[in-house]
C-alpha cells in the first residue's frame, strides 16, 4: 500500500529543466530523472528514469504532475548509461506514450535485451574472480545480486544512438554530448555551453566517489576495458569544460567541478597507493586486497568493491609498481 508521497520536483538554474527525485532500494539512495520541458519545439524529454518500484513510479508521477507533466506527454528518454536505477521506466514511457528512447551504442543490449545481456555480464565476469582469488559462495553471492538488479529490467527499443560530440536540442539549446566512460563505458553527460550546465549522471557526485565498474570488451577479443583509468581520464577531460553547476545522478549539485575533480584524483591516488603498500609487505590477492580495504564490507557490495580495487590494479600495473605472480590460477599480486 502506498502512502502519499510529496511531489519531488524542483527547478534547476535554467528555466524549464527540472529535478526529479526518486528513491530507489539500493544503498546508493535517491535518484534523480531530468525533465526538460521547454516553450520551444524541441521534445519533452525526460534524461534517465530511475529503478521501476512502484514507490519510484509514484514519485516519479508526482513530480511530473507537480510540473504539469505525465507519462504520456514524454516524447524521448535519454539514457545517461545502462544501471538500473537509471533505466526503471524506459520500457513504460516508451509503451505508454510512443516516446523515443536514446542511448549510447553500449547502451543498447542493455535496453533491447537485458537479460541475454547480464547472464552473458555474468559469465564473462566468472574467469576474473576465480583468477582473483574470489571464494565460489562469494561468486554465488554476486550472480545474486545481478539478478535480483535485473529483476527490475524490461527490455525496450533505442531509437537512435548519442555519442561523443553529438548535439542535442533541450529547452531552446544546444547541448553537447560527451562519452564519459568510466563509472560505465556508456556513460554520456550533457553539457551546454552558454548556460555552462552539465548534466554529469553518475560521472561526477559531490557525495559519494563514481565508482567505475567491471565490464566486458565491446567484442569478445578485445581486452577487458580499464574503466579506473577511463574514469581518471575523463574526470580530467570534464574538469576543462567551463562549468557553473553540474546536476549528477544523485545527490547535491556540484558548483566547484574542478576542485571536486581534483579531490577525487587524490583520492583514487591515495587508495593506489595504500595497495601498493599492502602489495610490497606480502603478495596478496584480489580477494584479500579487498578485506584489506573494506574489512566490514556486506555482500550486496561485493561487486563494487572488487571493481573498485582491480581499477586501482590495473592502474598500479599500468604504472608498473606492481606485478602478478599465478599459482594454480590465481594471481598474487606484488609491489615491483
Ligand atoms: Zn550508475
Amino acid at each position: 500500500m502506498l502512502t502519499e508521497i510529496a511531489p519531488r520536483c524542483h527547478q534547476t538554474v535554467l528555466e524549464g529543466l527540472y529535478a526529479l527525485s526518486m528513491p530507489t532500494p539500493f544503498p546508493v539512495g535517491d535518484v534523480f530523472a531530468y525533465l526538460a520541458r521547454g516553450s520551444d519545439a524541441s521534445p519533452l524529454t525526460l534524461i534517465d528514469c530511475g529503478v521501476r518500484t512502484d514507490e519510484a513510479r509514484a514519485a516519479l508521477e508526482a513530480g511530473l504532475a507537480a510540473c504539469g507533466v505525465t507519462f504520456r506527454d514524454i516524447e524521448r528518454v535519454v539514457i545517461t548509461h545502462h544501471h538500473t536505477d537509471h533505466i526503471g521506466f524506459a520500457a513504460q514511457i516508451a509503451a505508454e506514450s510512443g516516446a523515443e528512447v536514446w542511448a549510447h551504442r553500449l547502451c543498447v543490449p542493455w535496453l533491447e535485451q537485458p537479460e541475454p545481456t547480464r547472464r552473458a555480464f555474468d559469465a564473462y565476469l566468472q574467469p576474473i574472480f576465480r583468477e582473483g582469488g574470489v571464494p565460489e559462495d562469494a561468486i554465488k553471492g554476486i550472480e545474486r545480486v545481478s539478478a535480483y538488479l535485473g529483476s527490475f529490467v524490461q527490455s525496450v527499443r533505442v531509437a537512435r544512438t548519442l555519442d561523443e560530440g553529438d548535439q542535442l536540442q533541450l529547452l531552446g539549446k544546444t547541448w553537447r554530448v560527451y562519452h564519459t566512460k568510466g563509472h560505465a563505458g556508456d556513460l554520456l553527460c550533457l553539457y551546454q555551453p552558454e548556460t555552462r550546465i552539465l548534466l554529469s549522471s553518475d560521472h561526477l557526485l559531490r557525495d559519494i566517489s563514481s565508482n567505475p565498474l567491471i565490464e566486458p570488451p565491446e567484442a569478445p577479443d578485445q581486452p577487458r576495458p580499464q574503466r579506473l583509468l577511463d574514469y581518471l581520464a575523463e574526470l580530467q577531460r570534464i574538469a576543462q569544460l567551463d562549468i557553473r553547476i553540474a546536476y549528477p545522478g544523485h545527490g547535491a549539485p556540484v558548483t566547484d567541478v574542478p576542485q571536486l575533480v581534483a579531490s577525487r584524483l587524490a583520492m583514487h591516488a591515495g587508495r593506489a597507493e595504500r595497495l601498493r603498500a599492502l602489495c610490497a609487505e606480502q603478495p596478496r590477492t584480489l580477494y584479500q586486497l579487498v578485506g584489506e580495504l573494506f574489512p566490514r564490507l556486506r555482500q550486496p557490495e561485493m561487486f563494487l568493491a572488487l571493481s573498485e580495487v582491480l581499477g586501482h590494479l590495473d592502474l598500479l600495473l599500468h604504472e608498473g609498481k606492481i606485478a602478478a605472480e599465478r599459482h594454480d590460477g590465481v594471481a598474487f599480486w606484488r609491489a615491483a
